[in-house]
């Protein structure tokens, strides 16, 4: 596995400054954003329009972004990141599909790991995932290499998919039984030797052997949080399961990204959320909110991104602009994490 050196192209600022209260939850296409007009102008993308205008549609969003001028960083080394929150329905998989793309459109090379047996990131990327194909189970529980499962996705370039299909729900017990259990998925990354800028793993909403195989294969836990009441709770245990696979199997794990999703401006309750989160988290919580969108919950019925199926939406900028926070985020640069240690402490 390494970082590809011909990445990057011109990367820009999309939304220049920080997007925190945005909302968009009518069926139209948004307003424009003041800095971004280019974008907002985009029409929504019709169901059933050819993939390839699609594709362009995306891409000329893109292009508007590039003509700010600024570069966004290529990582030194390929950035593994995993997409964890055991509870269900937070955004991990919408947050994996569409930062990768959004990554990718930035001119990143980017593989997305499906490790939901759900294999809800394959269908949002328009991957087949029916059970005869050659999937993520494959690799953890059959030893095949990484390279023989990973497709392209359509319409996003530089954007892969390792598949999960449904054989995956029996992995957790016949993983129990094999060597290096745990490190099944880190040892097919280390052995993929295509170029890659970022993979992201999309992780069941549990704390079983397919998220510890994510937490000992990746070095950035990236936790979605949805801004709802309980948004909190039971992240305790997943923050005491992150420093379990960094004492024990993984001394580079960290909690390096904490992503607000579903934000809606409109109540007090989601500023209540994000501030109790901010107050926790501190600087890993991205100054960019994921707001509740139409878009981006209609998106998946396509097998797209919302990248790809309203470009010009709320939703699709938001994430643009949290994909460009990643970017310029120097994961060696961050210290220790104390606030992460009192909500572990204070969550039981
Ligand atoms: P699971 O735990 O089942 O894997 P998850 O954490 O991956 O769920 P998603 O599948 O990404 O969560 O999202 C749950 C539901 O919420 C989906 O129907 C998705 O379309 C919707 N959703 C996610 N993000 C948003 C958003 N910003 N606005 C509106 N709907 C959203
Ligand atoms: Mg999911």
């Amino acid at each position: 596995m390494r970082s590809d050196a011909n990445f990057a192209g011109p990367m820009a600022d999309p939304v220049p400054g920080p997007r925190t209260e945005s909302t968009d939850v009518s069926r139209e296409t948004p307003p424009p954003m003041d800095a971004a007009p280019s974008f907002a102008a985009q029409p929504p993308t019709p169901a059933g329009q050819t993939p390839q205008l699609v594709g362009r549609a995306a891409q000329q969003v893109v292009e508007a972004m590039h003509q700010a001028g600024e570069r966004l960083p290529r990582p030194e080394r390929t950035r593994v990141m995993v997409v964890a929150n055991q509870k269900g329905g937070v955004g991990k998989t919408t947050t994996t599909v569409n930062l990768a793309a959004s990554l990718a459109l930035h001119g990143a090379r980017v593989l997305v790991v499906d490790l939901d047996p759900q294999g809800n990131a394959s269908t949002a990327l328009g991957i087949d995932h029916h059970s005869e194909v050659p999937s993520i189970y494959d690799v953890l529980v059959e030893s095949k290499p990484l390279s023989e499962v990973v497709q392209p996705v359509p319409d996003v370039e530089g954007l892969f998919c390792a598949p999960a299909t449904i054989d995956l729900a029996g992995a957790e017990i016949e993983l129990v039984s094999l060597v290096a259990r745990e490190s099944r998925l880190q040892r097919a990354i280390e052995a993929y030797e295509q170029p890659l800028d970022y993979i992201l793993i999309d992780c069941p909403p549990s704390l079983g052997l397919l998220t510890v195989n994510a937490l000992v294969a990746g070095a950035e836990v990236l936790i979605p949080i949805q801004c709802e009441y309980y948004a909190l709770e039971g992240l305790g245990q997943l923050l005491r399961n992150v420093d379990l696979v960094r004492g024990h199997l993984n001394r580079d794990l960290r909690i390096s990204t904490i992503l607000l999703t579903m934000y809606d401006g409109r109540t007090r309750l989601a500023s209540q959320v994000a501030e109790e989160v901010r107050s926790h988290f501190g600087s890993e919580v991205l100054r960019t909110n994921i707001p509740r969108s139409v878009r981006i919950s209609e998106a998946p019925s396509y097998g797209q991104t919302v990248l790809t199926y309203d470009p010009g939406s709320s939703g699709s900028l938001s994430y643009l602009e949290a994909a460009r926070e990643i970017a310029l985020r120097d994961p060696s640069a961050q210290s220790e994490q104390p606030q992460q240690q009192s909500l572990a402490e204070g969550n039981q």
